[in-house]
């Protein structure tokens, strides 16, 4: 698992993100919403978003939405193997 990315106890879609350029800061971001707490996310993507404008999320809401769908990938193919042993 990306050591970067730290799950939060009872919240499946909320991590905390260790910024790579400032590591003592941890980003709240929400995989579900696709929110967060940085800067690009308040200053850059929710203005053009609420402008109805599209901007790619930041980069800590694609690494923990990357994250989940490897997990998601990696669940699948343990159910597929179960059902075909
Ligand atoms: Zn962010």
């Amino acid at each position: 698992m990306n050591p970067q990315i730290i799950p939060i106890e009872g919240e499946p879609w909320r991590f905390r993100v260790r910024s790579r350029s400032r590591p003592e800061v941890l980003h709240l971001v929400d995989a579900e919403t696709c929110e967060c707490s940085c800067e690009t996310h308040q200053f850059r993507v929710e203005p053009a978003r609420s402008r109805g404008e599209w901007l790619e999320d930041c980069p800590h809401v694609r690494m923990v939405r990357d994250h989940l769908l490897n997990k998601f990938i990696a669940l699948v193919n343990r159910e597929r193997r179960k059902k075909s042993a």
